[in-house]
C-alpha cells in the first residue's frame, strides 16, 4: 500500500460501486452572512464547489435523480451516498437540518450522507442526533480546516482557530462518527516545513479521512486581488508532487486519503494552471511515491 486511498476503503465497506452525489440544499455559511463576517475565507468562491446537476434552486429530490442520472451514464449498478457539500451544512435550527438530511436518505439507493461543514457550526445537539443517525445509515462529517496555524487562519478570514477545529473533530470522534478533514497546502505564508509540521498535528487528530488540495487562485475572490497585487508562490506540479509525498509520510498509515488534489473550473481558475485532470495527478504522484520508495505514515517512528 503506497496510500490508503479512499476507493480502496469504500471497497471494503460496499459490495457495490458507490458514488458520492453533491446536493446545495441552500444552507447559508456565517463567514459570509455577517454572523461572523461578510467576506468569507478569502478564497472562497462557492460556484467551485457545486457540479453542474448541482443546484439549490431544485429540491432535493431532483437533485439526487440528476446526479443518478449523471453517474448512471458510467456505471449500470451504483448506489449513492447524498453529498451536502456546499457552504454550511449544519448551519440552520436542529429540526431543519433533521428534516433535509432525512429526505435525502429516502430517496432510492441513497446509502448514507456525507455533510461538509464548519468546524464552528456543530454543537453537541446537532453531534448527538448524527451519532443517532450513524446507527441507522453510514455518516460521515467533514469539516473544514483549511491550516492548523492561527496565524494563517486569521490571514485567510477563516473566522475560527484550530483549537475550534480540534474541539469540533474530538466531539465528533467521541460518538463514533467517521470524521473527514480538509486542509490547503501552500496557503500564503506556509512553507514546506510548516506543511510537515501540520501533517504531524493532523496524525494526531482523531480523524478518519483527509482531503488535501493546493492552493488554488479563483477569479473573483479577494485572494484573487491580493495574487494581482503581489503574486505570491504558488506549486508547480513537480513541486507539488514532492510536497505531497513528504506530507503523506508524516499522516498515520489508517488515516483514509479521499483526495490529494483539486481542480477548479478553467473558466474560473487564475492560477496554478496544471492541465492535468485528478486521475492523472495521482497516478504521477503514486508513481514517484513508488520512485523514491516513499508510503504514506512511513516517517512517524511508532509504525
Ligand atoms: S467557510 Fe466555506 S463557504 Fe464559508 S466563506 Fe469559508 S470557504 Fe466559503
Amino acid at each position: 500500500m503506497i496510500i490508503n486511498d479512499f476507493g480502496s476503503w469504500m471497497k471494503k465497506r460496499f459490495p457495490y460501486k458507490v458514488q458520492k452525489i453533491s446536493i446545495d440544499a441552500g444552507f447559508s455559511c456565517p463567514n459570509r452572512d455577517g454572523k461572523i463576517s461578510k467576506g468569507g475565507c478569502i478564497f472562497c468562491d462557492n460556484k467551485t464547489f457545486n457540479p453542474s446537476y448541482c443546484d439549490p434552486t431544485k429540491s432535493i429530490k431532483e437533485q439526487i435523480q440528476e446526479g443518478k442520472d449523471f453517474f448512471r451514464r458510467k456505471y449500470k449498478d451504483m448506489k449513492f451516498i447524498a453529498y451536502f457539500q456546499a457552504y454550511s451544512n449544519t448551519y440552520a435550527p436542529i429540526e431543519q437540518l433533521k428534516r433535509i438530511y432525512e429526505k435525502a436518505l429516502e430517496e432510492e439507493e441513497i446509502v448514507g450522507i456525507a455533510i461538509g461543514t464548519r468546524p464552528d457550526c456543530v454543537n453537541e445537539e446537532i453531534l448527538d442526533y448524527l451519532a443517532q443517525l450513524n446507527k441507522q445509515t453510514f455518516v460521515t462529517i467533514e469539516y473544514g480546516v483549511e491550516s492548523t496555524n492561527d496565524e494563517t487562519l486569521r490571514f485567510i478570514n477563516r473566522g475560527h482557530d484550530f483549537a475550534c477545529s480540534k474541539r469540533a473533530i474530538e466531539m465528533s470522534a467521541e460518538r463514533g462518527l467517521c470524521v473527514g478533514i480538509h486542509v490547503i497546502l501552500g496557503l500564503p505564508g506556509e512553507d514546506k516545513e510548516e506543511c510537515i509540521r501540520q501533517a504531524k498535528i493532523i496524525s494526531d487528530l482523531p480523524i478518519n479521512i483527509l482531503k488535501i488540495h493546493q492552493m488554488q487562485v479563483i477569479k473573483g475572490t479577494k485572494l484573487a486581488r491580493i495574487y494581482e497585487k503581489e503574486p505570491f508562490h504558488l506549486y508547480d506540479v513537480e513541486e507539488y508532487i514532492n510536497l505531497v509525498t513528504e506530507y503523506l509520510r508524516w499522516i498515520r498509515k489508517d488515516i483514509v486519503i479521499e483526495r490529494v488534489v483539486s481542480q477548479s473550473p478553467k473558466e474560473l481558475l487564475i492560477a496554478p494552471d496544471w492541465g492535468l485532470k485528478n486521475y492523472q495527478f495521482t497516478n504521477l504522484l503514486l508513481n514517484h511515491m513508488k520512485e523514491v520508495k516513499a508510503q504514506q505514515g512511513d516517517k512517524i517512528a511508532y509504525q
